[in-house]
């Protein structure tokens, strides 16, 4: 029995096939980190530990290459997926010589690109449009929660109103939109979580990634959840948050990730369920049946997809 729509779903449907997103370094910083919006990043952030390409300095295309001849025993069609730091911010001629060599290719079947949503310039939505005349692109928009004195509180240094803006904007081009969002901020009750989710429910989303919070070493969040005033949750705690979080999304939205992963040599901190993916999904899926979850059955949303 499915309990929720699994992203692996929409891809074999789409592509006829299983699709593997290949995970990219295009060497771009993000305006949070920089000094344009402010200088050390969100609390949280340290993308050394959440991909897997963060330190890659390599050519986009020799990066492309090394991730299919690792899995092409499995797949023959890859989505080139530039992952770390913003991969929108940079001027539109840079994101051209960046994007379209691995459109090249005829196993790359799109591009998704994660990014913020204060990193569209006008000029960027015009070439996402004609992107999206060519090829399937996912923009993953980092969106956290709906509420902004969290967001204020991590440091995100966006609003949740730019993020609905960029989802309007993208929508009616037929960009696959996908949120991030992170349960367990500090200061966040349940139903602030499930606000976030209702509120998802009723926007042009297409897809969601859903992460526990995690505390890696050396980011400002360390500092404070060794003071004690970051919490994280327990894995039954998540599970429980995460299963009333998919229930009120909607049903024909795809869930993408049920949870981050990190290691300890990598700098997590906490919590340390997050080293074993393997084991803590099969007891997510364990809670999930023994709830018989259905993804949907409490959303209130009228918000239909065109
Ligand atoms: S927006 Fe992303 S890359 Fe930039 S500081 Fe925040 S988490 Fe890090």
């Amino acid at each position: 029995m499915r309990y929720y729509n699994a992203y692996k779903y929409f891809l074999v449907e789409k592509f006829g096939e299983p699709v593997l997103k290949i995970p990219l370094n295009g060497g771009f910083s993000c305006p949070n980190i920089d000094g344009s919006k402010g200088f050390g990043g969100c609390t949280y952030c340290d993308n050394e530990a959440f991909s897997p390409v963060a330190l890659s300095t390599d050519d986009v295309l020799q990066q492309l290459e090394r991730g299919i001849a690792r899995a092409h025993y499995r797949f023959k069609k890859f989505i080139a997926y530039f992952q770390p730091f913003s991969n929108t911010y940079a001027p539109v001629q840079r994101l051209k010589e960046l994007y379209e060599p691995v459109l090249q290719r005829s196993d790359v079947v799109g591009l998704a690109l994660g990014t913020r949503p204060d990193c569209f310039e006008e000029e960027t939505f015009h070439y996402m449009q004609d992107l999206a005349s060519r090829t399937f692109l996912s923009v993953e928009l980092g969106m956290q929660t709906i509420h902004n004195h969290t967001l204020e509180h991590i440091n995100r240094q966006h609003t949740a109103d730019e993020c609905y803006s960029v989802l309007s904007r993208l929508y009616p081009m037929g960009i696959e939109n996908v949120v991030h969002v992170v349960l367990g901020l500090p200061g966040e009750s349940k139903d602030d979580m499930m606000a976030t989710a209702d509120k998802i429910a009723e926007l042009p989303v297409h897809g969601i990634k859903i992460h526990q919070l995690m505390v890696i070493e050396k980011t400002v969040m360390a500092y404070q959840y060794r003071k004690g005033d970051v919490p994280t949750l327990e894995l039954d705690a998540y599970a429980e948050l995460l299963s009333e979080f998919i229930m009120r999304l909607r049903p024909d939205q795809y869930v993408h990730r049920l949870m981050a992963e990190c290691r300890e040599d990598s700098g997590l901190i906490a919590p340390l369920w997050s080293m074993n993916k393997r084991h803590s999904i099969n007891l997510i899926h364990n809670y999930f049946a023994q709830t018989r979850l259905r993804q949907g059955s409490k959303c209130k949303s009228q918000f239909r997809m065109l």
